[in-house]
């Protein structure tokens, strides 16, 4: 039956190619293959058409004879651009692609001297590749698995001519480039710098350098501008497959401009500045919690639960339970457990004389315990409502000595400030990436090879 068919299209195919495809339509309904489009329009056998990733797995075969389009198209082989699905092995998803078990188990064998399985992660785009069918339509037998391994190489296994597969390995062209945006922020930085095309991890790092010097729940007002230049790499048709460091982050914010510049000292260690070389990092964080909101801040209040006024000798930041608490600075764990009316406590010794305290924490995160040091922005606990508090917040305390001190009015050192040589130096690198910016266009990028700034050179 199969055969009879087989040569009855091959013989009336280049005459009569529209009649005989709806007429073996009829016949093998219950194959699953894309529907022919009608009159003289385009037949494709293939799922969907893609573009080759590389000219050598996928060789055209030559149409013969009256070299009819339609004949040539269904020599093609099929590429199947097959999505994973969540918890989705390269098993399921090549059984899914109609790969039969032997043949997916012989490739992901072989596919797995180039790939670690446990790398693949869901959503990512898997290409399936079928021989042309024999029969002009549907697809013939499994040819090729490919995939990309990271941002610059692509994994395959790819049928050999004598049996069995070959895992193929090739690097992507990808080139390091430099990117520059600017905009204006309209609500929150986040939501511009996204509308104006930067990358969200680079804005995320922009937010992370500048929020030693700016408060976002209070500093920023609609129509402040902000800039920034990061690295990246980019593919020939100038999509970015991986963003590199943040080299810029700038702030106009209604008049009082911020500049933090990514600089790399003699020694080889990286830290961003500003324009006049004093390293963003402060001894503590300005808020411990992200996006916090200050509910009540230090000083006489009418107390919500003891009913006459008292000293609040701290801030209370108005954030959702749960929210994490990040240690404000570099520090050793000088209490951590049950304190009374502050409910699950945790209080820091700093070496810039400061001590920091947490209090009404639902939980302390796990490793806190008394004598241990913490790391600036560490998670020490989470917030919650417990000892005598109305509802939950971070009630945070910076003390001087053993005296609280309003967190707000406080001073707090900074952290490195070139000066000398060092300063110069990095002068020098400010005013080359100022003039590398300029050139730049806005949203746009161009290579780093005839851009690299002499302070990121060796030697
Ligand atoms: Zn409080």
């Amino acid at each position: 039956m199969a055969g009879h068919v087989t040569a009855k299209l091959k013989r009336t195919l280049k005459a009569m190619a529209v009649v005989v495809l709806i007429a073996a339509t009829a016949i093998l309904a219950a194959r699953p293959f894309v529907p022919f489009g009608g009159g003289d329009g385009p037949v494709d056998a293939a799922p969907a058409a893609y573009v080759d990733m590389d000219n050598e797995g996928t060789v055209r075969a030559q149409a013969d004879g009256a070299d009819s389009e339609i004949e040539d198209r269904a020599r093609r082989p099929a590429e199947t651009v097959v999505q994973v699905g969540s918890g989705e092995t390269l098993m399921d998803l090549l059984g899914r692609a109609g790969v039969a078990s032997v043949e997916a188990a012989q490739a992901i064998e072989s596919l797995i001297s180039v790939f670690d399985p446990r790398n693949l992660k869901a959503g990512q785009k898997v290409t399936v590749t079928f021989d042309p069918s024999p029969y002009g339509f549907g697809h013939g037998d499994f040819r090729q698995i490919s995939l990309p391994s990271d941002a610059f190489r692509d994994v395959a296994a790819r049928r050999r001519p004598g049996g069995g597969f070959q895992a193929v390995e090739s690097k992507r062209q990808v080139t390091r480039q430099v990117a520059h945006y600017s905009g204006t922020i309209k609500s929150s930085l986040f939501e511009s710098a996204t509308a104006a095309g930067v990358p969200a991890p680079v804005i995320i790092a922009m937010i992370k350098v500048l929020s030693y010097d700016v408060d976002f729940q209070r500093d920023i007002q609609s129509g402040d501008a902000f800039e920034v230049m990061f690295e990246g790499w980019y593919d020939t048709k100038g999509k970015l497959v991986r963003h590199g460091d943040l080299l810029y982050a700038g702030l106009d914010l209604s008049g009082s401009e911020i500049t933090l510049y990514r600089y790399q000292d003699g020694q080889g260690v990286a830290d961003y500045f500003n324009g006049k070389g004093e390293s963003v990092k402060k001894a503590l964080l300005k808020t411990p919690v992200d996006g916090a909101k200050i509910t009540s801040g230090f000083g006489m209040r009418h107390h919500p639960i003891l009913g006459f006024s008292k000293m609040h000798k701290g801030i209370d930041f108005g954030v959702p339970p749960g929210t994490p608490i990040q240690a404000a600075g570099d520090g050793t764990i000088e209490m951590a457990g049950p304190n009374g009316a502050y409910g699950n406590y945790v209080r820091l010794r700093h070496s810039s004389g400061f001590a920091t305290a947490y209090a009404h924490m639902s939980r302390i995160a796990q490793g806190v315990h008394t004598g241990r040091r913490v790391m600036q922005g560490q998670i020490i606990g989470f917030v919650g409502s417990t000892g005598r508090s109305t509802g939950p917040h971070l009630h945070y305390e910076v003390l001087v000595g053993n005296a609280q001190v309003n967190p707000m009015s406080i001073k707090v050192p900074t952290g490195v400030k070139l000066a000398g040589r060092e300063l110069d130096r990095f002068q020098q690198y400010k005013r080359q990436s100022d003039l590398l910016m300029a050139r730049i266009p806005p949203a746009t990028h161009i290579a780093a090879e005839t851009t690299k700034p002499s302070g990121r050179q060796t030697n």
